[in-house]
C-alpha cells in the first residue's frame, strides 16, 4: 500500500489512524455485529456515537452550554440559503464582508432571501487581504454579519475576530474550523462543511446560540429549520450517520494530539515552512498580504505558467497530489489541513527547490 501526500482542498486527507480504526471497525462496530453504516440512527449504538461526537466537539472548541450543536446535511453552500431563512428573524437584511469566491457565493444566494449589505470588500486588491475592521460600514439593524473566516480558493484567512456588538456574527468556517482555538461566545452562528478538517463530505456542522433560533421563515424546509433540528437532537431527518462517526474519530484524534492549541502549533509550523520558502524564492510567488495568509490553503504561482504541467507531473511522481490551483484562479494550491503531517510540507518544499534549481 502506498499513501500519497494529498494536498486536496476538500474532500481532503484524513488522519491515517482514523482510517485504520474505521477499517478495523467496518464489519463489526464494538461487538454490535454490524457496520456503523448499517445501524439505525435511533438505536442505542448510534445514539452513543452521536452523543460522544457532540461531547468531544463541545470540549475541543469550548462551546458554551447556551449553544446548540447540529449535525446536518446540505453542505456549506446549502447554509448560504439555510442561514438567512433561519436568522433573519423579521429583519430585512444581513451584512457581509466580501473577501473572495466563497463570500461571493454567500452574497448571491443570500439575495434570494434578504437585502445583502456588503460592508467591505477586498475586490480592489484582487481579494488578497481582509479589509481592516475600522473601514467596515456596518448596519446596526442588520440581522447578522457574515464572514468567511478562511477563503479556501484565495488563501486569505482572518487573523482577528470582529466585535460586531449586538449584531450576531456568523462565520463560514468550512476550511479552518478546528485548526486553532477560537472563542465561540463571540459568534452567533458558526457553520462548516465537514470535508476538510472534520471528516467525509455530507456532514455539515452548525453551532448556533439558542436565542437566535425559533423564528425561521415559514418557507424553511423542516429538515433545515435549526429549532426543529435542535429539538430533535439533529434527528428530525436521518442524519449523515457514517460521516458523524468518522467526525467523532477525528475529534478523538485531535484530543489525543493535545487539542486545538496543539493543532495551531502544528499548523503554524507547517505554514511557516512553506511561506518562508515562498518569500525567499524568486521562482515562486504568493500574492496574499502578510497577516492574512491562510494557515490551511497556500496558493502559489510559478514564474512561468508554461511550467505548471511539468511541476504537477513531477510532484505526482514523488507521491504528492492535488496541487493544482482552483480552476478560477490557476497556479498551484497546497491545502495543508490538520491531517497533513509536517513531513508532507517538507517533502513539497524539497521538491519545489529541486524544480526551481532545474528550471530557474
Ligand atoms: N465555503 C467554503 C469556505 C468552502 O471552502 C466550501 C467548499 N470548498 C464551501 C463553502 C462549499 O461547500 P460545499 O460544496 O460542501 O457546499
Amino acid at each position: 500500500m502506498t499513501r500519497v501526500f494529498n494536498f486536496s482542498a476538500g474532500p481532503a486527507a484524513l488522519p491515517e489512524v482514523v482510517l485504520q480504526q474505521a477499517a478495523a471497525e467496518m464489519l463489526d462496530w464494538h461487538g454490535s455485529g454490524m457496520s456503523v453504516m448499517e445501524m439505525s440512527h435511533r438505536g442505542k449504538e448510534f445514539i452513543a456515537i452521536h452523543a460522544q461526537a457532540e461531547k468531544d466537539l463541545r470540549e475541543l472548541m469550548g462551546i458554551p452550554t447556551n449553544y446548540k450543536v447540529l449535525f446536518l446535511q446540505g453542505g456549506a453552500i446549502g447554509e448560504n440559503a439555510i442561514v438567512p431563512m433561519n436568522l433573519l428573524r423579521g429583519k430585512a437584511s444581513f451584512d457581509i464582508v466580501n473577501t473572495g469566491e466563497w463570500s461571493k457565493k454567500t452574497i448571491k444566494e443570500g439575495k434570494k432571501y434578504a437585502k445583502v449589505n456588503v460592508v467591505a470588500t477586498s475586490e480592489a486588491d484582487n481579494f488578497t487581504s481582509v479589509p481592516a475592521f475600522e473601514t467596515w460600514k456596518r448596519d446596526p439593524d442588520a440581522a447578522y454579519l457574515h464572514i468567511c473566516s478562511n477563503e479556501t480558493i484565495g488563501g486569505v484567512e482572518y487573523n482577528f475576530t470582529p466585535d460586531t456588538g449586538d449584531v450576531p456574527l456568523v462565520a463560514d468556517m468550512s476550511s479552518n474550523i478546528l485548526s486553532r482555538p477560537i472563542d465561540v461566545s463571540k459568534y452567533g452562528l458558526i457553520y462548516a462543511g465537514a470535508q476538510k478538517n472534520i471528516g467525509p463530505a455530507g456532514l455539515t456542522i452548525v453551532i448556533v446560540r439558542e436565542d437566535l433560533i425559533g423564528q425561521a421563515l415559514p418557507i424553511t424546509p423542516s429538515a433545515f429549520d435549526f429549532k426543529q433540528q435542535a429539538d430533535a437532537d439533529s434527528m428530525y431527518n436521518t442524519p449523515p450517520t457514517y460521516a458523524i462517526y468518522i467526525a467523532g474519530l477525528v475529534f478523538q484524534w485531535i484530543k489525543a494530539q493535545g487539542g486545538l492549541a496543539a493543532m495551531e502549533a502544528h499548523n503554524r509550523k507547517k505554514a511557516a515552512v512553506l511561506y518562508d520558502y515562498l518569500a525567499a524564492s524568486s521562482f515562486y510567488s504568493n500574492p496574499i498580504a502578510e497577516g492574512c495568509r491562510s494557515l490551511m490553503n497556500v496558493p502559489f504561482r510559478l514564474k512561468d505558467e508554461a511550467l505548471d504541467e511539468a511541476f504537477l507531473k513531477g510532484a505526482k511522481e514523488r507521491g504528492m497530489v492535488q496541487l493544482k490551483g482552483h480552476r478560477s484562479v490557476g497556479g498551484m494550491r497546497a491545502s495543508i489541513y490538520n491531517a497533513m503531517p509536517v513531513a508532507g510540507v517538507e517533502a513539497l518544499v524539497a521538491y519545489m527547490k529541486e524544480f526551481e534549481a532545474a528550471h530557474a
